[in-house]
C-alpha cells in the first residue's frame, strides 16, 4: 500500500536513492520517508534476484529483468544502453569497481564540494579492509577491498606488471590522493557478492518505522503548485495514486530524473513547447550538456586456458586523460547474452570534451528518450583515444605470457577514424544531465535544490557538473550520503 503522504518522497531506489533514504531516516527518526522504485524489490539476500548478487556477472541487456534499455547514438552508430531497474538501480548490476573521483575532479564542482569537504563522507560510506589511515573509513556500510595479489586473475596481474615495466607508477591505493598510475581496483564485492547501496544501506534500514519502501511503483510526474513541488503521481500497476510530500527528491538516475522534470514542465522552455508541454520553469540545462566516458575496446586472444570467474576488473592504469581496463573475461561471459566472445582491453577517455543530450520525440514525449552522446565530435577526444589505443597495443604486446600477440586487433602505429568508430562504446557512467552550480545551464544549487523551484531536489549522477575521471559509483554514494546530512 502506497502511503498518501510523507515528509520526504524519494523517487528511485538506485545507488543514490537507497543511500539517501537510509541516511535520512537514521538522521531524524521523527521524519517519514517514502521510497518509490519502479523495478522489483527485495528485503535481503534471500529474496533478492540471484543475478544481482553474483558480482562476477553483469545482469544487463535486452533479456535482463533487472534493467531498462535506452536507444543511444554512439559516434556514427546506433546502439542501446542499460540502466538498473530494480531496487539498487545501476549499482545492483554494475561491475563492482568502487573508485573515488580524484581530488582535481572536484575543481569543476561548487567550492562547497571541495575534496576536503567530501573526504569525511567518502570515509563514512565505506569499510575499507586493506587500509586503515586518514583516507579511509572502517565502519561504513559499503565493504571495500582489492583482490589480494596472490589471487589476481592472470590478465590483471600481467597487465600490472606490463604497465610498471613500461614506466607507469605502481599505486597501492587508488582511493587515496596522489599521482596517477597502475593499481588494484577497490571493489565493493564481498565473498563474490556485489554489495551495492541497497544491500549495504537500505536493507539494514528496512525495520525503521519512519521508512516505507514501495517497489514496482513507477512515478509518472511531479505534481506542481506553481513553482512548488507538492507531490508525485505514481503508477503501481493497480492504478494511479498521488503521494503528497513535504519535499521531493528525484534519484531516478541521469536519464529518468531529467525526463521526470521535463514531463512535469521543468526544462528548456523552447523544447518543452516543441513537445507540447506547458513550461512551468525554464531550465535550459535539463537533459543537455551531459558527459560520459567513451570507451574503445581493443580485442585480443588469450594464450591458453584462463580462469573464467573473477571480478570483471581487478587492475587499472590511470594516466591524466585515460584509463586502461584489462577486463578479466570476454563480455560473452561477464555480460550474458552480449555475444562478444573475445577479451578486450578497454581504453577510456576520462575527461572527454564532447557533450551529449537527451532527444525526446515530439510525437510521443513519454517514450524513452534517445541518448545522443556526441562522442568523437571533438577532435581532441579522437586524438586522445588514438594515443590510448597505441598504449594499449604496446602493453598487450608485452603481456606475452597471457596474450597471443599476433591476435591483437589494432596497430600500435595508429588506428584511423573508421577503426575508432567500429570499436567505440560507452562505460555507462552518464553524468551531468541536471548539473549542479550557478549560471544558465545549472539545474540545481550546491545543496541539490532545483533552481527556481521549492521543495524539489535532484540527487544522483545527473547533478555532477561533469563525469568524474573515474567510475561514478563511489562518488554518487558519497553525494547522497552528504546531501542527506545537509537536509537534516
Ligand atoms: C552495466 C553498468 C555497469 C557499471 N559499472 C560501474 C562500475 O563498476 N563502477 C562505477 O563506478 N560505475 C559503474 N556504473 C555506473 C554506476 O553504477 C551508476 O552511475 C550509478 O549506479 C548511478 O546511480 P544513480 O543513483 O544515479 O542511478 P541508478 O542507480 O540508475 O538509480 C536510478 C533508480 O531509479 C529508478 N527509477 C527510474 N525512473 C523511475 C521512476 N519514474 N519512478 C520510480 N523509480 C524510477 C530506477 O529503476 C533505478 O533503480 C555502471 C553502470 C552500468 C549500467
Amino acid at each position: 500500500m502506497i502511503p498518501a503522504r510523507a515528509d520526504i518522497v524519494v523517487v528511485g531506489g538506485g545507488s543514490a536513492g537507497c543511500t539517501l533514504a537510509a541516511t535520512l531516516v537514521a538522521e531524524r527518526p521523527g521524519r517519514t520517508v517514502v521510497l518509490l522504485e519502479s523495478g522489483s524489490g527485495y528485503t535481503g539476500t534471500a529474496t533478492a534476484p540471484p543475478e544481482i548478487l553474483d558480482a562476477m556477472r553483469l545482469p544487463v541487456g535486452p533479456q535482463s529483468v533487472c534493467t531498462a534499455e535506452y536507444p543511444a547514438i554512439l559516434g556514427s552508430r546506433s546502439g542501446a544502453i542499460s540502466r538498473g531497474r530494480v531496487l539498487g538501480g545501476s549499482g545492483a548490476v554494475n561491475g563492482g569497481y568502487f573508485v573515488r573521483a580524484r581530488p582535481g575532479d572536484f575543481d569543476a564542482w561548487p567550492t562547497s564540494w571541495s575534496f576536503g569537504n567530501v573526504l569525511p563522507h567518502f570515509r563514512a560510506i565505506e569499510s575499507d579492509t586493506d587500509f586503515d589511515d586518514e583516507w579511509h573509513g572502517a565502519s561504513g556500510p559499503v565493504p571495500v577491498a582489492r583482490t589480494p595479489w596472490d589471487r589476481l586473475h592472470p590478465v590483471a596481474r600481467a597487465f600490472h606488471e606490463a604497465a610498471v615495466a613500461a614506466g607507469h607508477a605502481p599505486v597501492d591505493d587508488l582511493n587515496a590522493p596522489g599521482p596517477a598510475g597502475v593499481g588494484r581496483v577497490p571493489l565493493n564485492i564481498s565473498n563474490g557478492m556485489r554489495m551495492g547501496p541497497a544491500l549495504s544501506f537500505l536493507v539494514p534500514a528496512l525495520g525503521s518505522p519512519n521508512l516505507t519502501v514501495c517497489a514496482n511503483a513507477h512515478v509518472r510526474g511531479i505534481v506542481m503548485a506553481g513553482t512548488a513541488a507538492v507531490g508525485v503521481e505514481v503508477d503501481d500497476g493497480r492504478g494511479i495514486a498521488t503521494v503528497e510530500a513535504g519535499n521531493i527528491v528525484l534519484c531516478a538516475g541521469a536519464i529518468e530524473s531529467p525526463r521526470l522534470l521535463m514531463l512535469s514542465g521543468l526544462g528548456p522552455a523552447d523544447e518543452l513547447r516543441r513537445l507540447g508541454i506547458e513550461p512551468v520553469l525554464d531550465l535550459p540545462g535539463v537533459g543537455r550538456g551531459f558527459s560520459d566516458h567513451p570507451e574503445v575496446a581493443v580485442p585480443y586472444r588469450y594464450r591458453g586456458e584462463l580462469p573464467d570467474r573473477a571480478p570483471v576488473l581487478e587492475t587499472v592504469l590511470h594516466t591524466d586523460e585515460l584509463e586502461l581496463r584489462p577486463y578479466t573475461a570476454p563480455f560473452a561471459d561477464s555480460v550474458p547474452g552480449s555475444g562478444a566472445d573475445i577479451p578486450v582491453l578497454g581504453v577510456v577517455l576520462t575527461r572527454p570534451h564532447s557533450r551529449g543530450r537527451l532527444l525526446f520525440d515530439a510525437r510521443n514525449p513519454y517514450a524513452a528518450p534517445v541518448v545522443d552522446y556526441g562522442y568523437l565530435k571533438d577532435p581532441r577526444d579522437r586524438a586522445a583515444l588514438r594515443d590510448g589505443v597505441a598504449s594499449a597495443v604496446r602493453l598487450l604486446t608485452s603481456m606475452r605470457d597471457v596474450v597471443d600477440t599476433g591476435s591483437i586487433g589494432a596497430d600500435a602505429a595508429g588506428v584511423d577514424d573508421a577503426w575508432l568508430e567500429a570499436h567505440l562504446g560507452t562505460s555507462q557512467h552518464l553524468s551531468g544531465s541536471c548539473r549542479m552550480g550557478s549560471g544558465d545551464s545549472a539545474v540545481v544549487d550546491d545543496r541539490c535544490r532545483v533552481h527556481g523551484a521549492e521543495r524539489l531536489f535532484v540527487v544522483d549522477t545527473s547533478v555532477f557538473p561533469q563525469v568524474p575521471s573515474r567510475g561514478p559509483h563511489a562518488t554518487v554514494v558519497m553525494l547522497a550520503q552528504r546531501v542527506a546530512a545537509l537536509m537534516s
